[in-house]
């Protein structure tokens, strides 16, 4: 085995590795963590680019990939991408579900027959609580597009960023409606909300450091990061305090720098924040 797959074998290394398709985004949330909106920089990588990627993740021994932005559907060709990755490695592809349109979920039909997953946001059991974060009309687009992609048979899981507002019972009608939804216990995520981006700006959420994150290795058309949670940006500039390397080809190049930087931490030293 080469370093990596040792790496994550051993539990040193998180085996997956995301991809920051692009910055730019229908929505406009008030926590967004990337400043995401419409007419923001895009910062894409292209579809070859992020099949590159992918390849050359498996090569290394990586075991996993996402997709993350920004709103991935906002780009053209992210079905097609999407299948591409997933035909490589087990994917998870994270989106507002709000742009799944019938013609869209026939291109994604192929991901029913993948290890694939799409993760899609929502955060409160009440359209007027969700919304308020997320924008008019989101809580409806959201619970129409779920069953849509169960009944395809393609895999949902439901991301909740949670807001300390957010009481005992609300928790159990949010997961009372992904159940009637389609998606399972275990493809409920809940996360906190983290102190970057337009959190930082309005307080909210919680400060996570290095330490708190998982070292899962990022990559972005700027760079290659230490976590999804790393190439954040903050009154329009890209955050770099989590930068690894500028250069991420060869994918080797980030992955060694990483493997240095995680060496000396004992597994499971990320966990205690629950942001995985
Ligand atoms: S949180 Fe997600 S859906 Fe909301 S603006 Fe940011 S990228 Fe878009």
């Amino acid at each position: 085995m080469n370093a990596v797959a040792d790496a994550v074998a051993g539990g040193m290394l998180p085996g997956r590795v995301w991809l920051y398709s692009n910055y730019h985004c229908n929505l406009a949330c008030s926590y967004c963590l990337t400043e995401s909106a419409p007419g923001v920089d895009r910062r894409a990588l292209s579809h070859d680019r992020m099949v590159e990627i992918a390849e050359e993740a498996h090569d290394l021994g990586f075991t996993d990939l996402g997709v993350t932005g920004g709103e991935p559907f906002m780009v053209a060709s992210m079905c097609e991408t999407v299948v591409a990755l997933a035909r490589i490695l087990p994917l998870v592809v994270l989106s507002n579900a709000t742009l799944f349109t019938a013609a869209r979920i026939e291109r994604l039909q192929p991901l029913a027959w993948l290890p694939a997953a799409i993760q899609v946001s929502l955060d409160r059991p009440d359209p007027a609580s969700n919304d308020e974060h997320r924008g008019p009309g989101n809580f409806a687009k959201v619970i129409d597009a779920i069953p849509k992609l169960v009944q395809r048979g393609i895999r949902v899981r439901m991301a909740t960023t949670l807001d300390p507002a957010v009481d005992d019972d609300e928790r159990a009608r949010l997961c009372h409606l992904h159940r009637q939804l389609g998606v399972s216990d275990d493809d409920h995520v809940v996360r906190p909300v983290v102190r970057r981006g337009r959190a930082r700006t309005a307080g909210m959420g919680v400060d996570a450091l290095a330490g708190d994150l998982p070292p899962e290795l990022t990559v972005t058309a700027d760079g290659a990061f230490w976590s999804p949670f790393g190439p954040t940006v903050r009154d329009g500039a890209l955050d770099t305090d989590l930068l690894v390397t500028r250069t991420t080809r060869p994918l080797s190049t980030p992955a060694a720098a990483l493997l240095r930087l995680v060496a000396d931490r004992p597994p499971g030293s990320d966990a205690q924040l629950g942001i995985r």
